[in-house]
């Protein structure tokens, strides 16, 4: 998942900061160098690092850490705060313009860095909010690319205009303006060719285009997982042709998080959206205040209500509100819960942005839905009575290794089971807005 190795280095720091009761300076200093350790294997660049720990050690050291109740937290709160600025501190919006004008979107990017997924993914999220987008194929060097584009804008209900590969890009992208001002569109995205390598020539096309057309918005997109590669692909096209933003893809399958914590310090240049996975709502606006929670181990509540929002059935999600509330909450709801996070795009997903839930707890949880899984957890439910069912707590040892041997498993499964039940009850507390419990942000410490 996002962030895995760096978010296990600065937890395991943070836990020793926060077992001490008093903070000296020399422990701040140690545990920021751990900190930095982290952060250069993670591939954070290294300028970056450098500054961010100073600016981190400054004001540990000599504001009221030293004297305050809980060292460690501040210690957690002040590298929270610096990673929320490195990151760019608030989200930038793409830029639209009003929407009886046309807003030029064009897409640039190294070859398979997922410029043609995104390009699609985009169009899908400005159709949402209501505009009329057209999808441009001006990668006249792979047909598949053409293709492909045909394939995801139809998968998004969106136009694509293409005029083969034996076209000039600039020309097609002319064309297309001339087609989006008759059909009523009001967004035209771009998605350009994209090589192996910067080149002058995909730059000479990309600069032509720009020439030629007014483009609102240019806009980068890297793969995540190429860690500093990405932050001088970057730097080299903002220099050669000039960028307005990134979309940083394939954020889940990155386990380190140096492209998305050094992007916007080296280059100066907002991450718009993060890339989440392969499919097309697999995208997600970029909140560095979020990202940083998330890289602390603190979870990421807000994106995962948005998430929940989306997908939710209100009607259950209200009765499930009042059960909780009542504490009525049973081993019926626990079955319904479960599916309705399946529904969410995957419990590691959902699970993933939970605060205070890692590591071991995850992974049980997580076998919980797994397909194969669920049908026995379905077993041993279906083997309780309606009152154990609504009543866990009446669940003794007897009555527990009678539910085994009528499932036909083992009574450790049963108790495993108690267990998961248990916590994904509480888990579901902190969910504000979700399962109705109070919840909030994760809190520090
Ligand atoms: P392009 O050459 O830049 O146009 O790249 P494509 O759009 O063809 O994407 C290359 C590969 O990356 C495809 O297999 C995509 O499904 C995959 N991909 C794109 N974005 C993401 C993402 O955010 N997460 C993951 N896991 N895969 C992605």
């Amino acid at each position: 998942m996002a962030f895995d190795s760096l978010s296990e280095k600065l937890q395991n720091v943070f836990r020793n900061l926060r077992s001490k009761g008093r903070l000296t300076e020399d422990d701040v200093k140690a545990a920021l160098k751990e900190v930095k350790l982290a952060l250069l294997e993670a591939d954070v660049n290294f300028k970056v690092v450098k500054q961010f720990t100073k600016s981190v050690q400054e004001r540990a050291i000599g504001s009221d850490v030293m004297n305050g109740l809980n060292p460690g937290q501040m210690v957690i709160k002040i590298v929270n705060e610096e990673m929320v600025k490195l990151m760019g501190s608030e989200t930038t919006e793409l830029l639209l313009k009003p929407s009886n004008e046309i807003t030029v979107l064009m897409m640039a990017g190294l070859q398979g860095a997922g410029k043609t997924t995104t390009t699609a993914k985009i169009a899908g999220k400005l159709k949402q909010k209501g505009r009329k987008p057209l999808l441009v194929a001006c990668d006249v060097y792979r047909p598949a690319a053409i293709d492909q584009l045909k394939i995801n804008g139809e998968k998004q209900g969106v136009e694509v205009f293409a005029m083969g590969d034996k076209n000039r890009p600039v020309d097609i992208a002319k064309a297309a303006m001339e087609h989006a001002a008759k059909g009523g569109f009001n967004v035209v995205i771009i998605d350009t060719a994209g090589r192996l390598h910067v080149d002058e020539e995909m730059m000479a096309e990309l600069v032509e285009i720009k020439e030629n057309i007014e483009v609102t918005e240019t806009i980068l997109v890297v793969d995540a997982m190429t860690g500093q590669d990405a932050v001088n692909v970057a730097g080299t096209f903002d220099e050669k042709i000039g960028i307005d933003g990134v979309i940083l893809t394939k954020l889940d399958g990155d386990t380190r998080g140096g492209a998305a914590l050094s992007i916007r310090a080296v280059t100066g240049k907002p991450i718009l959206y993060v890339g989440m996975g392969e499919k097309l709502s697999d995208l997600e606006q970029f909140y560095p205040d979020r990202m940083a929670s998330r890289i602390l181990g603190m979870g990421d509540v807000l994106t995962l209500i948005e998430k929940a929002q989306e997908d939710l059935d209100e009607e259950k999600a209200k009765k499930m509100e009042q059960k909780l509330k009542k504490a009525e909450f049973g081993f019926d709801d626990y079955l319904e819960s479960m599916n309705q996070m399946k529904k969410m795009g995957g419990i590691s997903k959902v699970l993933g942005m939970m605060p205070g839930i890692g590591g071991a707890q995850l992974s049980q949880i997580e076998s919980a839905i797994d397909e194969k899984q669920m049908a026995r957890v379905e077993g041993i439910i279906y083997s309780m009575t309606p009152k154990e069912r609504s009543n866990p707590s009446i669940l003794n040892p007897s009555r527990k290794r009678r539910i085994a041997q009528g499932a036909g498993v083992d009574i450790a499964e049963v108790n495993r089971l108690v267990k998961q039940f248990e916590q994904t009850k509480k888990m579901m507390k902190q969910m504000p807005g979700m399962f109705g419990g109070k919840g909030g942000r994760g809190k520090l410490g």
